[in-house]
């Protein structure tokens, strides 16, 4: 009896399943982490780099390209932030990493980011958008947004993107900043003909 009850559960969890999977059918992934369990618990932070003039005006663009957007985020250049950024010639293969150094809870207060010149300079064909690029992905580990969202649509927080031409938040990146739902993200990002068959 026990065994028949668990049975028609698991079929009745199996048949809600494949109607939720039905409903995304053409659509994006049903769960997968968009958001770090950490992230800036204000929407402005600020971050402290002493650099030579040409990095200094492409980590400024960096900052930019959230600043000129309309993701509800700002980031500043204080020399009194805890919050660190260096460049220079790592060994490691990547361009940037973003360490988390002060968290209590979900909430990060001090973090570290690293920008690698050696990487940097060796594949970039335009140093400033480059840079531009890497800079502001890393900003977007400060605001909850994490590593390669499973998404089709373009992010700037995407490792395979072009560093290239993908150096701004994107409408993906600014509705998960907007919305904090991956999912209404998701749905948005999509044709608004399918939003209305799902209506
Ligand atoms: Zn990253």
């Amino acid at each position: 009896m026990r065994k028949l009850l668990s049975l028609e559960k698991s079929i009745k969890i199996f048949v809600s399943t494949g109607i939720a999977l039905a409903l995304y059918v053409g659509g994006t992934e049903i769960s997968e982490a968009r958001y770090l369990n950490y992230g800036s618990p204000n929407s402005t932070i600020a971050v402290d780099y002493s650099l030579n003039t040409t990095w200094t005006t492409a980590v400024n663009s960096g900052r930019s390209a959230w600043n000129n957007s309309t993701a509800p985020v700002k980031v500043n250049k204080s020399s009194s932030s805890n919050n660190k950024l260096y460049a220079a010639n790592y060994s490691d293969s990547w361009y940037g990493v973003f360490t988390p150094q002060t968290v209590s809870g979900s909430r990060l207060t001090k973090f570290q980011i690293r920008l690698n010149a050696r990487t940097i300079n060796r594949d970039s064909t335009n140093f400033q958008h480059f840079v531009q690029s890497t800079s502001a992905h890393e900003f977007g580990h400060a605001f909850w947004l994490a590593d390669n969202p499973n998404t089709n649509s373009v992010s700037l927080m995407k490792h395979n993107r072009s560093r290239q031409s993908i150096r701004l938040p994107q409408g993906y990146d600014i509705c998960l900043l907007q919305y904090r739902s991956a999912d209404l993200c998701n749905r948005k990002m999509q044709s608004p003909a399918l939003i209305l068959i799902r209506a």
